[in-house]
Parts: structure tokens; sequence; C-alpha cells
């Protein structure tokens, strides 16, 4: 029977900042039939999709990724932040709902016309999908869709990436 993977998210008020609910998915990953469950939602996904390669920003974007590629037999990419790609990088900047930053792949992560799926943990105002997707397209990918496990709608990130097909497996 399928798990409500709405229990093995953890909310914690006012972190990292006041205001904010932060939305943990650390217990869905220590949990080895949640973390499944919501990998094998993303695999059917990106299968219907003929993805070929699998792109997520630094650092829960390769939680959720990283088992997607190896269902699928297909490789990941990170979008990785300032200084920590040795090689040759192309870069794209971003608005986080707290703070800026900027994302950086190497040029030869993503090849022209590869079918990509972009992941991350969580969907907020998009600044970081956004760059994310910049990435790929400045390395001539495809991106053919954007999955998620948690999607804050009431920062309306979705709207930044409405010409994309998009999964989010709990909205809040
Ligand atoms: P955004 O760029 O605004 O869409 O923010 C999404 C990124 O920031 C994701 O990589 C999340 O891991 C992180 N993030 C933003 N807001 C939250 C939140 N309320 N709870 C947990 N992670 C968040």
């Amino acid at each position: 029977m399928a798990l409500d993977l709405t229990k093995y998210v953890a909310s914690i008020p006012d972190y990292p900042e006041k205001g904010i609910i932060f939305r943990d998915i650390s217990p869905l990953m220590a949990d080895g039939e949640a973390y499944k469950q919501a990998t094998a939602q993303i695999v059917q996904f990106a299968r219907d999709k003929g993805v070929q390669m699998i792109v997520g920003p630094e650092a829960r974007g390769f939680i959720v990724g990283c088992p997607v590629a190896y269902e699928l037999g297909v490789g990941f990419a990170p979008a990785r932040k300032k200084g920590k790609l040795p090689r040759e990088t192309v870069k794209a900047t971003y608005n986080l709902e707290y703070g800026t930053s900027e994302l950086y792949m190497h040029k030869d992560a993503v090849k022209p016309g590869q079918h990509v799926l972009v992941t991350d943990d969580l969907l907020a105002t998009g600044g970081t999908i956004g760059a994310t997707i910049d990435l790929v397209e400045q390395l001539g990918g495809i991106v053919v869709g954007c999955a998620f496990i948690i999607e804050l709608d009431a920062l309306k990130g979705h709207e930044k990436i409405k010409d994309y097909d998009v999964l989010t497996l709990m909205h809040y």
C-alpha cells in the first residue's frame, strides 16, 4: 500500500529565519520505503519522457536525482555553488527565498540535444530551479521535465517554470 509521504516531512517554524517554515525531507530519506516510493514516482515520470540525463542543484537536488538516475541507468550531473567544480564552467545567478546565489555546471556536463530531467527537493520561488534550467539550456540540453518532492504553492515558483512539465509529490 502507498505510504502517505506527508508523514515523512518535518516542518520547522522560523528556520533558518523568522517567518520561514522549513520543510525538511530528511525523515523521508531516512525511511527506505518512503524514499523508494518517492523515487519510484519520479522514475515513472522520467521514463515516460525518455530522459537521458538528470541534473540537480546542490545539495538536496542530488538526493532526489541520483537514485532516479541510477534506476533509469542514465547519468547525473550536479549544479554546484561557486568554487566547487574544478574544470571550465557555465554560470547562472538566482534569488533564493532567503538570500541570493550562483550555480555552476561543468561545460561538458550535458551534451547538446540531450533530454534532461531537473530535480530538487523543494520548489519555493523557483529561483534555484530556474538557474538550473538556464545552465542546462546554456549547454544545449533540452529540459523535458522538472521533479520535486515538495512545492510551496504560495511562493508561486510554478509560474517561473510554467513552460515545463512538472511533477510534484506534495504541495504545501
Ligand atoms: P527557491 O529557489 O526559492 O525555489 O528555493 C528552493 C531551494 O531552496 C531548494 O533547493 C530548497 O532546498 C531550498 N528551500 C527554500 N525554501 C525552503 C523551505 N521553506 N524549506 C526547505 N527548503 C527550502
